[in-house]
């Protein structure tokens, strides 16, 4: 089973395409989380939370019905890149949430563009499972790695020298595939997408890590699965997990 630790949903037709891919797909509002809900399944996980993009629009108490509901708190974080978004507003939406996600036990998903330094700073005070979603930034990485943080790598691994870091650096059993949804990976080719070239693109990381590693596709795709679910499960206590909370 291939796996897709983090996507944004273009249309319900997509599911079609993802027959052999687990996915987490991430709601960033009330109406894409509850559009996730409606396809969940065995194969197709909900992850929410205010994205740092909607922290002017959406407030965590808007989400927290669909958290509730979720394998993962996110993607959240802060960008001084990609949004206008005031950063004050940004850093009290982000913080809540991780309150938010320690109260629960619950696995958060990360956003850092352009903040890396001070989100790492942050995600010391928080024990929860941390996933850190197309990790691109050139500093930082080594203490985002000592503090236990998972990875997804960017569909950029090719082309980009600090994706390429994160392949190399990060230990095999946290690291994860993503293609960020239709719309990032055409982003990330620099070229059309279509939805039958998903799963693809998510061997194409798999071939990239069993490369760096030096074991073989189908062993990375079965870690990779296996890191997925470390990471779900990770939040929650033993009796949690007994009780299948
Ligand atoms: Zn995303």
């Amino acid at each position: 089973m291939l796996t897709d630790a983090h996507a944004h949903l273009t249309g319900p037709g997509e599911l079609s395409y993802r027959a052999h891919t687990r996915t987490l797909f991430c709601g960033t509002d009330p109406q894409t989380a509850a559009q996730i809900l409606a396809l969940q399944g065995d194969n197709a996980l909900l992850s929410c939370g205010v994205h740092p993009w909607h922290a002017q629009k959406v407030t965590p108490g808007d989400m927290l019905p669909f958290i509730r509901q979720s394998a993962a708190l996110g993607e959240i974080g802060l960008d001084s890149v990609w949004t206008d978004a005031d950063m004050d507003v940004q850093r009290r939406v982000f913080v809540e949430q991780l309150e938010i996600a320690e109260a629960l036990r619950m696995p958060v998903i990360l956003h850092t563009k352009g903040m890396e330094g001070e989100i790492e700073r942050i995600l010391r005070r928080y024990t929860v499972p941390k996933l850190v979603h197309w990790y691109a930034c050139e500093r930082y990485l080594e203490d985002y790695i000592a503090q236990g943080c998972w990875f997804t790598l960017g569909p950029d691994y090719e082309s980009n020298p600090a994706v390429q870091a994160v392949l190399r650096r990060v230990p095999p059993d946290r690291i994860l595939t993503e293609t960020d949804g239709l719309e990032a990976l055409a982003w990330a080719l620099n070229r059309p997408v279509a939805a039958d070239e998903i799963e693809e693109a998510l061997r194409g990381e798999l071939r990239a890590i069993a490369a760096v590693h030096g074991i073989s596709e189908a062993e990375a795709e079965q870690r990779v699965s296996g890191n997925l679910d470390r990471f779900l499960t990770g939040g929650k206590s033993r009796n949690q997990q007994a009780a299948g909370g």
